[in-house]
Order: structure tokens, then sequence, then C-alpha cells
């Protein structure tokens, strides 16, 4: 097999570390497969070089700070590299621009146009274990990009499609995804296999295991994920297509985002085009809608509710403001104190009765819902934060995810 092997900033986060992974690489050859790995800087090392930079300005280069914080990355491939040869084997660690990742120009947080593989391959046909420097890539002009906070998680999965790998596994200090998270319900299973779709919709459970980014990436390019532990021989979850996943359970698992608010727009004025005026509004101020629910009022006028991420509340407000001002909206409330509770599993796309068990489950603990939206594989429930826990903890055990 082919298998690319990706190693965060925890697990190279000290010497120990690396020569723990490289023993670990060293074991996957010597089973007879090729391997290229990809490594993260070592943990806390990006932030330490940012902070390098703001102790001289508070808006450095962007292409400067490619410059800097790419070097993290690559200390860790060259350490990697040099341990893996002193065990015997042939290896070479690779920059992004040598293992030919192209980026388009926007710096710090640049996009992948494409990977030339063929560097990567004549090094594989040679026997040799290649090291990738992650989160790195040139622009056509070969200046030094990097991938965005969390990138070397997609240079992984990028490589393994490029190349054709059987398999990209991730290593981190998480084992892998689980019902939901086990520090609310610490009855949470972890789950063997998942398809993308869910991952996707799950994305606050995997937040500190994989970047949404990259799982998109997977799915686009039809890599198998696997994401596992470096500091045991623990099995971990794999990430595939849904056709792959026999049998698939009704439920996945139940995700929690604390990061929304809710917007109320009262006594909107009802005329052709004004959810259209507003939401292309907000949509020019970059900020992101979820949920969204209207009805009529007594009066004639309308009232929409929604939610946007809390990091862009204010951002919303000030399109919101530009409406009552003009008096197409009377009056405006805001609810930070708000979560989304959701069912996800493609299991429901065949069966009925998903959504009216999560209702009842709400209902039997009390818990009021504000909201509700649906996709063909997710329930989900706006609902006043302080019942969060009560909620996720209710809605595990009402689809038997202990079991
Ligand atoms: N070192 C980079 C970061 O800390 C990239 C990565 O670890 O994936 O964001
Ligand atoms: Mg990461």
């Amino acid at each position: 097999m082919l298998i690319v092997q990706k190693f965060g900033g925890t697990s190279v986060g000290d010497l120990d570390r690396i020569a723990n992974v490289a023993k670990r690489v060293s074991a996957t050859k010597k089973e007879g497969n090729d391997v290229i790995v990809v490594v993260s800087a070592m943990s806390g090392e990006t932030n330490k070089l940012v902070g390098y930079a703001e102790n001289f300005s508070k808006n450095p280069s962007k292409a400067e700070m490619d410059m800097l914080l790419s070097s993290g990355e690559r200390v860790t491939a060259s350490l990697l590299s040099i341990a893996l040869n002193e065990m015997g084997h042939k290896t070479v660690a690779m920059t992004g621009r040598k293992a030919g990742i192209i980026t388009d120009d926007s710096h710090t947080k640049a996009r992948i146009e494409e990977i030339n593989p063929e560097v990567m391959r004549a090094n594989i046909q040679e026997g040799r274990i290649i090291v990738v420097a992650g989160f790195q890539g040139v622009n056509y002009a070969g200046d030094i990009t990097t991938l965005g906070r969390g990138g070397s998680d997609l240079s992984a999965v990028a490589i393994a499609g490029a190349i054709g790998a059987d398999l990209c596994e991730i290593y981190t200090d998480v084992s892998g995804i689980y019902t939901t998270d086990p520090r609310i319900e610490p009855k949470a299973k972890k789950l063997d296999k998942i398809s993308y779709d869910e991952m996707l919709e799950l994305a606050s459970l995997g937040a500190k295991v994989l970047q949404n980014r990259s799982v998109e990436m997977a799915k686009k390019l039809n890599v198998n994920l696997v994401t596992r532990t470096s500091f045991s021989n623990e099995e971990g979850t794999l990430i595939t297509k849904e056709e792959n996943i026999m049998e698939a359970p009704l439920v996945s698992g139940i995700a929690l985002d604390r990061n929304q608010a809710r917007i109320s727009l009262i006594g909107v004025i009802d005329k052709p085009g004004i959810a259209s005026d507003i939401f292309n509004r907000l949509a020019e101020a970059e900020v992101n809608i979820d949920v969204i629910i209207q009805n009529k009022a007594q009066d004639g006028t309308t009232n929409i509710d929604f939610t946007v991420p809390v990091a862009e509340l204010n951002d919303a407000k000030s399109v919101v403001d530009a409406f009552v001002a003009k008096g197409d909206i009377k009056d405006d409330s805001y609810n930070e104190n708000i979560c989304k509770v959701s069912v996800v599993g493609v299991g429901m796309k065949s069966h009925a009765g998903v959504a009216a068990r999560a209702f009842s489950t709400m209902a039997e603990n009390n818990i009021n819902i504000n909201m509700i939206s649906t996709s063909e594989i997710k329930v989900s429930m706006v609902i006043d934060e302080k019942y969060a826990e009560l909620a996720v903890r209710g809605l595990h055990a009402t689809y038997e995810l202990d079991k």
C-alpha cells in the first residue's frame, strides 16, 4: 500500500516524540508499504513565531509571515528524516515546493491550485521514505505560501489525493471521532467508520481532530481518511464515502454548537424582495447565516429570526441597523445565550421518525425548542444554552449511541 501519514504538533512536540514517530513510520515501511509522511511544526512553535513577528509589527507583511511560519514545519521534517535515515531507511525531507504543491497568491490562507507529484513519485520508486513539511506551498512566482492555521491536514489529504494513496492517516492526540463530546457524555463511543458528509455535519466533534477544509478535500478527491492517536496502537475512525459503509446506523452522532447567536427582526415590512435585500446585504458583509424562520405577525408585517456565528454578530448588527433606520424593520433583538444541537446520520435518509424522536426527547426534558432545521442527514434544534448538556445527553440515550 501507499500510505500518507500525517503527524500533528503534539505528536512531534519534542525530540522524544519525534523519535517515537520515526519508530511508527519505520514499522509501516518495514511492513512493505510505501510511506509519505507529512508533519506539522512542534506544538506551540507556530504561535511562538507569530509572537516574534508581533514583537516588531502589529501588521507584518503576509509574505514575510509565510516565510517565517513555514520554517516550523521544515524543522520537524528534517529532524524526522534524519532520525529515519539513522534507523537504516533511505529518506528525503521536502519543502512544499519540492513536493510540488502550487497555491494561489493569498499569503497566510492560500488555496492549493495543483500538485505535481512527479518528484515524490520518483523518490518512492527509489524506495525512499518522503517526509514533507506540511502547511506550505509556493505560488506560481515561487514565493512561499501557507495554507491557513491547521493547514498541514490539508497538505496531507491533497498529497494523498494527487498521488493516489490508498490511505491517509491523520495522527493526533485524540483517538478518533466520538458519537458526541466525551466531556459532556462520558458514555460516548468511538466510531469505527463515518461518511464524509456526516463528518462535515459533526464538525464540532472533530474540530480539534481534523480541519474541515481537509474533510471537504478528502470528499472531493475520494481519499480514505483515518484519524487516530500517535500515543497508542488503538484503531482510529475511518472517514470514507457513504457507499463504503454497510449498514449505516440510523444516527451516528450528536453535535453541539455553542457559537451561535440568534437575531430577531420584528415587524419586517411585508413586500416582495425584502428578504432577498436583507440576506444579500448580510452575505456582502460575509455573515454566515444558519437556521432561518419567518412568520407573519398580526399587523401584516413579518418576523424573521436567524442564527449567525457569535463572532459575526457585530457585522450582522450593522447590516440590520441600516434597515431599522430606513423603517423597513421596526425592531430587532439579539440573543447570544443559545446553542444548536444536531442529530446526524446518513441512516435517517431511509427512516421516518428520527426528528419526531428528537422533539420528544426535548419534551421529556422540558426543553423548549426555539428553532428547527433539517436536511437529509441532520435534524438541528436551537435551544437555550443552559440546556445544552442535558439535550446532548438525552439525545445520545434516545438513539442508543452508548450501545
Ligand atoms: N503549524 C501550523 C499551525 O499551527 C499548521 C498545522 O499545525 O497544521 O497552524
Ligand atoms: Mg491540527
